[in-house]
Order: structure tokens, then C-alpha cells, then sequence
């Protein structure tokens, strides 16, 4: 007969109050942990049944949520803190300091000159962060970065990761300092030259390697993953997606060696970005993938991207168009190859998530699956739509009708709702981007995000996003679209985690989870909803370990 097995040690952890997201037990106030998971959360009594345990008293002043599912997210918001920031407003880095933001273009030079000074000869300066949209309609220049540097390139890269400017020197070593460009990627000055700014992949990655923004900023180099790691503890998250990852072998290894130590206190679900590859290429990376998964690198889905972004004016609208009448936006992804994708994913398995900004491009997301669904059934696809800022109701409709889950971009209101309502698709429309109640109520299964670095990673501020709608001038912009706080909070939450499969682990503290948990000063569920972005985090829970932000 064999000796019974030392069981794992049980820790009973106590705390304030538990918002467990479990809708058959909503609260407690202590959860048994063991090996990682979840035996259960309720009041001590009902859990001492479990046997033998230590009761951990450290967060009996704290309230526990489930750890926060980022869902998306890029690897980048670790990796360009390598680099300057270049941002309209103040932002917080890995370590919590605190970087001033740069309210005139003039400043943004001054910040870079800062930056190069002491550099070499030939060593690029690269900004991140930037977004001329706040500068009076003044858009940056190649001029404007000579002051720079006449001789070292610069590149600075756009808020939306979709725009890249650089200076001079920069274009003419990616051999770009020429007449006779044709292409609405390459804006043209009165000189016939490109002005240096550079929209969409096709124009930015010839160039990104001459400001020295190589591959690695994408998928995260060490250094990237370990401030990425930094900054979901600070913001309570346990989960979070590298949406637009490149994942090569090298990557691959690197991510599992890191994410592999005991001390890294994040789950990443990376998923393979299709620029760059064909369809077929794409998912049966995404179907190899899919077997290197681990406890903590979730591996096997794809990422599209149909358009650019609205306030860089590369998104495509439906008619009438821009507001301020700028020409309609690009196509990132030819849509044969959209379709293609759709089809194949959906044979093989593969879970698709697909950018759409401008409503033209998520019709063509609608229509693309509408195609892929008629020659492959395929229940419980769960294929999510990203951003989708600028959908109405009737796009939602079809996104019900074809199983398809949204994740809106609700920071998006703070950061430029007063220029889209001024700029870019005027009043009207500004009030239904982002459209979190309409998405509820048509019954698509919602998520919202911050598409870090594009803007702070901080689920609670999007949740307060999502539940005020105030912009950045005080403004309430749809306020019919607002949802409540217990929407939003199950958005980050269990909300997206359904949009990874990943609902049956993680989202909830309940039995057989994971024991993620996102550990708060204060219970948002009795702040003030207009405070709601000011609950302070301690740090986090990850598979049973601790992470104190501090
Ligand atoms: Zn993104």
C-alpha cells in the first residue's frame, strides 16, 4: 500500500470583503488557496473543512476582486520605456515615477533634445507617446524633428502605435527623401517630398529599423516583459494580452523563460499579429503555438487588423465621412486576406480578435465573417472585435447575430472624445463611440480595454471610463451609452476573460479557479462612481503567490 501523499499547504486568506464575481456567492471575507487554485471562498468556518491551513491575515484591512484581465494590451507599454515619452499627458512608469507630459510640439522637441544630448554620432532618438492632435491641428514635421537632430535619425512614434514621424535624416536613410511617391501612407509637402510622417505598417516598418525601433520593441525584449510585468502589478492586473505580438522562436523562448519564473507575476495571452504573413502561414503558426502554452504564456490565437486609428484620421468611416472632411483612412489588411484568415481559423480552432476603428472597416469585419460562417459552422467561435469605437446599434445586432464578442476602447473618451466630437467624426457620432451600453444591451458579450501603451494600463480608470464618459475637458460625451459600476467591473474582469476562452479559470474567485486576485485599499463598489478611478491597488495575487505594488 502506498503512504498517503503529503498534501499541498492550504492558506486561508482573510480580508475586508471578497467581490468574488461569483453570482451564486457574491461576497466573503476569506478564500483557501491551494497549489495555485481556488478551494473556495466564504467565511472561515465553511472553509476550515478543508483541513489543515495557515489563516494569512496581511489583507484583512484590503477588499479582494478577481485579478484584472487586461484584454488588450501590448507588450510595448513595458518595452518603450527603453525610449522617451513624448505623451500629452502625465504618465506613470514601471517603477510608479511619475513623467511630465509635453502640452506643445515645441515641448516635445525640447523634451527629445534633452534625450539625445550625449548620444553618438549616429545612435537614433526615439519618442513615444506622441499625439499632435492636442497641438491646434498642427501636424509634426520632418523640420520640425531637424531641430532634433540634422544628422542622427529621429522617430517618434504616435499615441496610436499607427503613425510614425520622423526627421530628415531618418527618411533618407530608409531611402525615402525622394519625389514621386504616390501612396496616401506618405503624406506629401509642398516640396513634393514626404513630410516624414508615416502612416500605417507599410510606410513605418522600412523605417523603424533606422530609428532603431526594431521587432523586439513589438513582442517585448527581457527588459520589456520585466517593466510589463511592473505595471499590470501596479494596476491590479494578473492577465494580459500582447495583441499584436510577432512570435517568433526566439521570442517564444525568451516569453516562456521569463513569464516560467517563479517571480513573474503575470498571465500572458500574446496573440500572433497577421501583417507579414499569409493566412494559411498564420494559423498554422497559431495551431503550433498553441501547444507551447503554459500555466502563465497562453498561446493560439491571431490578431487582424482591418484599419488605423480615427484620430490619426487612418481609420476607415462609412459615409459622410470625417468631419473636418480629411480623406477616408487606410486598409491595413486586404480584405480577401481577412476572409481567409476567418475561414481557415475557423477549420482549425483558432481563435481570431480583429482591429476595427472606423464603422466602413468593422462592416467589413461583419461581412467577412457572414462569408467564413457560411462555409464553416463553428459554435462558441468567440472571434472578438477590438475597438469597434465608431459601430451603431445595427452593427451590434450583427455582431449578436454572428457570436461575435466585442472589446470596446472605453479610455478612448477621456483621451480624445473633445476631438472627436470637435475633429474627426463631430457630436453626434462622438456619442455612440464606444458604445458599452448599447453592447449590453443588444447582448454582446463586452469587454473594454486600454490598448496600452496607447493609453495607461489601469483597469479601474477604464472601468471609470466606461461609467462616466467624461473627457478630458469635463465634458460627459454619451452619456446614454454609460453603464454601471457592476457592469464595469465584470467587464474587466470575467468580461474579458471571456473574450480568451479563459472564463472557466480566471474572472471570478470561486471554487476551482485560479487564485488571482487584485488586492484594493478601497471597495469600489462603495466609492462614489466618479471616484471610481481613484481606488488605490496594492498589488495583486498570481496563482497563489503575492505581488504588493509597492
Ligand atoms: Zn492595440
Amino acid at each position: 500500500m502506498l503512504a498517503p501523499m503529503a498534501a499541498d499547504p492550504i492558506t486561508i486568506f482573510r480580508a475586508r470583503r471578497i467581490l468574488t464575481m461569483n453570482p451564486s456567492r457574491p461576497a466573503a471575507t476569506h478564500v483557501a488557496v491551494r497549489d495555485g487554485r481556488i478551494l473556495g471562498a466564504g467565511a472561515l468556518d465553511e472553509l476550515r473543512g478543508w483541513g489543515a491551513h495557515t489563516l494569512d491575515e496581511r489583507f484583512a484591512e484590503q477588499v479582494l476582486m478577481p485579478g484584472l484581465v487586461e484584454g488588450h494590451s501590448h507588450l510595448m507599454a513595458g518595452s518603450l520605456w527603453h525610449y522617451t515619452y513624448c505623451g500629452y499627458f502625465d504618465l506613470r512608469d514601471p517603477d510608479g515615477r511619475l513623467w511630465a507630459g509635453a502640452p506643445t510640439l515645441d515641448a516635445v522637441v525640447a523634451q527629445l533634445q534633452r534625450a539625445s544630448a550625449g548620444g553618438a554620432d549616429d545612435a537614433p532618438i526615439v519618442g513615444w507617446g506622441f499625439d499632435p492632435i492636442y497641438f491646434d491641428g498642427r501636424r509634426c514635421t520632418r523640420h520640425d524633428l531637424d531641430r532634433v537632430s540634422a544628422t542622427r535619425p529621429v522617430g517618434v512614434l504616435h499615441a496610436s502605435g499607427h503613425i510614425l514621424n520622423v526627421n530628415t535624416a531618418a527618411l533618407q536613410r530608409a531611402g525615402f527623401l525622394r519625389s514621386g511617391i504616390d501612396h496616401p501612407a506618405f503624406p506629401l509637402g509642398d516640396d513634393g517630398l514626404p513630410t516624414g510622417e508615416l502612416k500605417g505598417p507599410e510606410a513605418m516598418l522600412p523605417v523603424l529599423d533606422h530609428v532603431g525601433l526594431n521587432r523586439s520593441f513589438l513582442s517585448g525584449d527581457e527588459f520589456g516583459i520585466r517593466a510589463f510585468g511592473k505595471l499590470c502589478v501596479r494596476a491590479g492586473v494578473t492577465t494580459a494580452t500582447d495583441l499584436a505580438a510577432t512570435l517568433a522562436d526566439a521570442e517564444v523562448d525568451t516569453q516562456l523563460a521569463i513569464t516560467g519564473e517563479a517571480s513573474y507575476p503575470v498571465r500572458l495571452v500574446p496573440l500572433l499579429r497577421l501583417i507579414g504573413l499569409k493566412p494559411a502561414e498564420a494559423v498554422a503558426r497559431a495551431v503550433a503555438l498553441r501547444e507551447r502554452s503554459t500555466e502563465r504564456l497562453s498561446l493560439g490565437r491571431i490578431k487582424v487588423v482591418a484599419d488605423g486609428s480615427i484620430q490619426g484620421f487612418s481609420a476607415r468611416l462609412r459615409w459622410p465621412g470625417y468631419f473636418n472632411g480629411a480623406r477616408n483612412g487606410l486598409w491595413y489588411t486586404a480584405p480577401e486576406a481577412m476572409s481567409e484568415c476567418y475561414a481557415l481559423a475557423l477549420q482549425h480552432g483558432v481563435q481570431v480578435h480583429t482591429h476595427t476603428n472606423g464603422d466602413e472597416a468593422t462592416d467589413l469585419a461583419l461581412d467577412c465573417m457572414t462569408q467564413a460562417l457560411a462555409a464553416q459552422s463553428a459554435p462558441d467561435h468567440r472571434f472578438t472585435l477590438q475597438h469597434v469605437q465608431l459601430a451603431d446599434a445595427a452593427q451590434f445586432r450583427r455582431m449578436k447575430a454572428l457570436g461575435l464578442c466585442v472589446n470596446l476602447f472605453a479610455n478612448h473618451h477621456f483621451y480624445w472624445g473633445d476631438q472627436h466630437r470637435a475633429i474627426t467624426v463631430g457630436p453626434e457620432r462622438a456619442e455612440r463611440m464606444n458604445a458599452c451600453a448599447t453592447a449590453l444591451r443588444e447582448g454582446v458579450p463586452l469587454a473594454i480595454h486600454s490598448d496600452a501603451p496607447i493609453t495607461p494600463l489601469a483597469p479601474l480608470f477604464t472601468a471609470w471610463c466606461a461609467v462616466n464618459r467624461r473627457t478630458a475637458s469635463g465634458h460627459v460625451l454619451g452619456a446614454a451609452e454609460r453603464i454601471g459600476v457592476a457592469d464595469a467591473l465584470r467587464a474587466i474582469t470575467l468580461g474579458a476573460a471571456y473574450t480568451l476562452k479563459l472564463d472557466g479559470e480566471i474572472g471570478s474567485i470561486e471554487c476551482g479557479k485560479r487564485a488571482d486576485f487584485c488586492v484594493l485599499e478601497d471597495d469600489p463598489t462603495t466609492v462614489d462612481p466618479a471616484a471610481l478611478k481613484d481606488v488605490r491597488v496594492w498589488g495583486t495575487v498570481q496563482g497563489g503567490r503575492v505581488f504588493p505594488a509597492a
